[in-house]
C-alpha cells in the first residue's frame, strides 16, 4: 500500500514540475484496485498519451490563419469526445451554433446526431466527434477545396492519435475527403465500408440532410447497424 501512495505522489510531483495545476487525466483509484493492474496501466498510458497528443494539436492550431475562414469565425471547433473512442464521427464543418460554442454538432443536426449515438447504445461522451474543416464557412456554405486542403491535416492527425475502430463519415464532404476521391456520390457509396489507413470507414448521410429528408433516416440506421456489427468482430 505504501508503494501505491509513493507512486501517486511521484505522479503528482512530476506533473507539478511540468507546471500542471490539475492532473491531466482522471485518477480512478477505485477502479485501479478492482482491475487487473497490468491491463489498467496500459490503458492509462494510452489515454494519457492520446490526451496530451490531442492537446499538442490544439496548441498547434492555435489562432489558425491557414485559410480565409479565419476571418469570419468566432471559435475554432477542434472536436471533442473520448480520446480512446471506438467510434469516430466526422462531419463537414461547424455551423452557426458550433461556431458560437466552439463545440461540434451542437445545433439541430447535432441533436439528431446525439439521438443517433444514443440509439446505437453509446453516450455522446464515449465517441469522438470532429469535422473536416474546423472553422465555420460563411452562411453555412460548403467548405471550398482550398479550405479543406488547409485543414484536413488536423483531422488526419486526430484520427491517427485516436485510432478509432470505425469511422462514420457524415455526408459527402467528410466521406469524399477521407476516401480521397471527389468524384464519388454519397448516394452511391453510403452503406459500404471503405478503408482509411487500415480503419473501416462507413459513409452515411449527414444529419442536416436527414432533417430535410426524414424518409432517408432508415438508410442511415441501416448503415450504423453495419458499423455495430463490425464492432462485434
Ligand atoms: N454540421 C457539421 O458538419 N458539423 C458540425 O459540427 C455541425 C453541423
Amino acid at each position: 500500500m505504501r508503494n501505491v501512495f509513493k507512486e501517486i505522489i511521484n505522479i503528482m510531483e512530476f506533473y507539478q514540475a511540468l507546471g500542471f495545476e490539475f492532473l491531466p487525466f482522471k485518477l480512478d483509484i477505485e477502479n485501479q484496485f478492482n482491475k487487473n493492474a497490468k491491463e489498467y496501466k496500459v490503458t492509462d498510458k494510452n489515454l494519457l498519451y492520446k490526451k496530451s497528443a490531442l492537446d499538442d494539436l490544439v496548441r498547434e492550431i492555435n489562432d489558425c490563419k491557414r485559410c480565409k475562414l479565419s476571418v469570419s469565425r468566432t471559435n475554432i471547433v477542434f472536436g471533442e469526445g473520448d480520446p480512446e473512442a471506438e467510434i469516430m464521427f466526422v462531419g463537414e464543418a461547424p455551423g452557426k451554433e458550433e461556431d458560437l460554442q466552439g463545440r461540434p454538432f451542437v445545433g439541430d443536426a447535432g441533436m439528431l446526431l446525439t439521438r443517433l449515438i444514443k440509439k446505437m447504445g453509446y453516450k455522446r461522451e464515449n465517441v469522438y466527434i470532429a469535422n473536416v474543416v474546423k472553422c465555420r464557412p460563411p452562411m453555412n456554405r460548403e467548405p471550398e477545396p482550398d479550405e479543406i486542403e488547409a485543414c484536413k491535416g488536423f483531422l488526419e492527425r486526430q484520427i491517427e492519435i485516436i485510432k478509432p475502430k470505425v469511422i462514420i463519415a457524415l455526408g459527402k464532404i467528410a466521406a469524399l475527403t477521407l476516401i480521397g476521391d471527389t468524384k464519388l456520390k454519397i448516394t452511391a457509396i453510403r452503406g459500404n465500408f471503405f478503408d482509411y489507413n487500415g480503419i473501416p470507414l462507413m459513409p452515411t448521410f449527414h444529419p442536416a440532410y436527414l432533417i430535410r429528408n426524414p424518409k432517408d433516416k432508415w438508410l442511415t440506421w441501416a448503415d450504423v447497424q453495419k458499423v455495430l456489427e463490425k464492432l462485434k468482430n
